[in-house]
């Protein structure tokens, strides 16, 4: 069973093949077979996830997997939400993001602040049932960004219970607790259960 992945991330299709092959599941990039980019224009990751996974079902003619991710701050009303990428404008710069977020807490007590990735499964671009997976990855935003791995917002994102930020976790560690990973195991077992 051929599945295109709405994604050009290498690390993600990574990912996503280490957990849907074993399912029986072949993995194509969009890009492989000449799907470009598709608009994000929706407030909400689902809708967002829904459209990228719509776009690379009707360009293939093939069953389309797609993510939405981002970080939403609670002090900031779930801000930067799906605007993540582009927080401090164009061109994206995850270090540009990261001083505008810790400039915005900055007067704030609550830096509590949570990953999100939605993922969205269709069988085809009208299908009326998509398999939907949420994950969500919980941690506080820290001044000091600490560590050297991830990307993003990882540097600040400190997680309590480890006593460490994301970014200074090794890549095994982050999949198996981040949002991805989360939605990711959710999204296998929704599959492995579907009669139809
Ligand atoms: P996308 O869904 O891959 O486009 O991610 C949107 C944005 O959310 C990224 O550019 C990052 O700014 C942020 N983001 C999503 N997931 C992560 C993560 O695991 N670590 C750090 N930043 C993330």
């Amino acid at each position: 069973m051929k599945l295109v992945v709405a994604s050009s991330n290498p690390g993600k299709l990574r990912e996503f093949g280490a957990l849907l092959v074993p399912l029986g599941w072949e993995i194509l990039p969009q890009r492989a077979l000449g799907v470009g980019e598709c608009e994000e224009p929706h407030g909400t990751f689902v809708e967002n996830a829904l459209a990228k996974a719509r776009h690379a079902a009707a360009v293939t003619g093939l069953p389309a997997l797609a993510d939405d991710s981002g970080l939403c701050a609670h002090a900031l009303g779930g801000a930067p939400g799906v605007y993540s990428a582009r927080y401090a404008g164009e061109p994206k710069s995850d270090r540009r993001n990261n001083e505008k977020l810790v400039a915005e807490l900055a007067g704030m007590a609550d830096k509590r602040a949570h990953y999100v990735c939605v993922l969205v499964f269709v069988r085809h671009a009208g299908d009326p049932q998509p398999v939907v997976a949420e994950g969500e990855w919980h941690g506080e935003i820290v001044a000091s960004p600490r560590g050297e791995g991830g990307f993003g917002y990882d540097p600040h994102f400190f997680l309590p219970d480890a006593g460490v930020t994301a970014a200074e976790l090794d890549a095994a560690e982050k999949n198996r607790r981040s949002h991805r990973g989360q939605a990711l195991a959710l999204l296998v077992d929704r599959l492995k259960n579907r009669r139809v």
